[in-house]
């Protein structure tokens, strides 16, 4: 059983019965352990810890601060195979999903320990010959993370390893529906040995959420959501004008040309949507097929979405777990009764599976649409599931006009064998990544992040350091 119990300075507060919250598994709806609902003197005292800690933690050397994180990535590799199976449990991934991602939140702190000591200023030529000017780069001190549910491992790590070496001390407040993984990452902390009050934990809903993002001490909020969230927390940001990173929501468009290998990108639109049950922000949602290849494309990701077999995400022959909750596949069913009253034809999916062994999880059939008017609410609106929106275009103009005709701007795929043509497209898409000829291609040094109402601000790259660092001016009059 994981130590559910929050990390504030280093204490583990018990966890009071009364007002604590169940987390459940998405897979048999049986219940995995309680949760806190932190106070809002809770998440004060949180705060209060990680300022307290901020005084000494950004005097210590970079190599020192590199040295914990490396210790921390250790403790993720040796933990990973019990960190997988806890995060599968409490969101219902794939193991092999979960297993990637642990390896992938290690690799995150190591690549961002290595920038850790290397964190420098510019000497600035003056007009005024006897001066002397300088800048430093300073952490602009405790950040508040808040994560999703959908990947808590990944997007922690992704807020933690630059805040951490940048040299901020943090509160993290992960999801009310999957918060384990998080919670186990308080023992790591602490057996990693940063000092009391580097790294805080407060768990709970959005009412946490609010009395976090409220504090008038941070000096950066990092988020991973939805778009109405984001848009409160930056509403909520805006009275103590503490500056805000986004990462919000996404349509994004797998545009396939004429000209594409599509043996390649028949399983690149595939795991597109249906990998994590469409459940990431990066989701393939929108497929754009050529119309010479069109009929052929989406006819086979129909019959191979069919062949999906879903299950126990343990499983090594499950190739689709189930959505994260039931309230998730109410409004993912939702979602498909209004794209077919909106016309969309239905090529395979669109219910519950007619499977005994799945009655207690929230699994949903992996669905697919052809003839989707873009204009509509499947081809506008974020579903969070397995269910692809197919469209026929006649030309790269017309791809580009549907692909950038929503309000967000996360991810994009091109698949082409024409490389003029990939640069020239890639140029246009409104997006904050373009794959081309591969989807989903998730690297530490690659930075990410969204345009439009997919948010703002970087994470992973080295731009990521950016968003938890100021600049400091220094002019000696000489
Ligand atoms: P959500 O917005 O409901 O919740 C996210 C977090 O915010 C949770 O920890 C929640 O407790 C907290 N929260 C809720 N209300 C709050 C408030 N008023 N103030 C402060 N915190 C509050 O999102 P979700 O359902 O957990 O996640 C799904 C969404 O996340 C999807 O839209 C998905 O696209 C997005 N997402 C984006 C990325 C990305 O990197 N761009 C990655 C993963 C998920």
């Amino acid at each position: 059983m994981t130590d559910t119990r929050m990390l504030i300075g280093g204490g583990r507060p018990a966890v009071d019965p009364a007002t604590s919250m169940a987390v459940t598994s998405p897979v048999d709806g049986r219940e995995l352990g309680r949760i806190a609902d932190a106070t809002a003197d809770q998440v004060h005292d949180a705060v209060t810890a990680a300022t307290d800690a901020f005084r000494a933690w950004r005097r210590t050397s970079g190599a020192e601060r590199a040295r914990l994180m490396h210790l921390l990535a250790d403790l993720l590799e040796r933990d990973a195979e019990e960190l997988a199976l806890l995060e599968t449990s409490d969101n219902g991934k794939l193991l092999r999903e979960t297993r990637t991602q642990a390896r992938f939140a290690a690799r995150n702190y190591r690549f961002f320990a290595g920038l850790a000591d290397k964190i420098h200023g510019r000497t600035v030529p003056l007009d005024a010959w006897d001066t002397f000017d300088y800048t430093v780069r300073e952490p602009v001190g405790v950040a508040a993370l808040i994560t999703a549910w959908n990947s808590p491992m990944q997007l922690l790590a992704n807020k933690l390893a630059p805040a951490l070496a940048a040299g901020c001390t943090v509160v993290v407040k992960p999801s009310e529906l999957a918060p384990l993984t998080t919670l186990r990452m308080a023992e790591l902390v602490t057996e990693a040995g940063f000092p009391d009050g580097v790294v805080n934990i407060v768990t709970g809903g959005a009412e946490a959420g609010v009395a976090l993002t409220t504090d008038p001490r941070l000096g950066r909020i990092s988020f991973t959501g939805s778009v109405e969230t984001g848009q409160a927390i930056q509403r909520a940001a805006t009275a103590a004008l503490v500056p805000v990173t986004l990462e919000l929501g996404g349509k994004s468009a797998n545009i396939v040309f004429d000209d594409a290998d599509l043996e390649r990108a028949l399983p690149g639109a595939v795991a597109g949507i249906f990998a994590a049950g469409g459940q990431t922000c990066i989701a393939g949602s929108r497929l754009l097929v050529h119309e010479r290849v069109h009929d052929r494309l989406v006819e086979q990701v129909a019959e191979t979405a069919r062949r999906i077999v879903l299950g126990d995400p343990t499983d090594d022959a499950t190739q689709m777990g189930p959505v994260a909750s039931q309230a998730q596949r109410m409004r993912i069913l939702d979602r498909i009764g209004r794209a077919r009253t909106d016309g969309a034809q239905l090529l395979t999916g669109g219910g519950i599976p007619d499977d005994a062994d799945l009655a207690r999880g929230s699994f949903v059939e992996p669905t697919v649409f052809a003839h989707v008017d873009p204009a509509s609410d499947l081809a506008q609106q974020e579903v969070f599931g397995p269910v692809l929106a197919t469209h026929r275009f006649a030309d790269e103009e017309e791809a580009l006009a549907i692909a950038n005709g929503t309000e967000y701007g996360l991810a994009s795929g091109i698949w082409t064998s024409d490389v003029s043509r990939a640069h020239r497209v890639a140029r246009e898409l409104a997006a904050g990544t373009v794959w081309v000829n591969t989807y989903r291609y998730s690297a530490a040094q690659a930075p990410f992040g969204g345009v439009k109402k997919s948010g703002y601000g970087r994470e992973r790259g080295v731009e990521a350091i950016d968003e938890y660092l100021h600049t400091k001016n220094v002019l000696i009059d000489l």
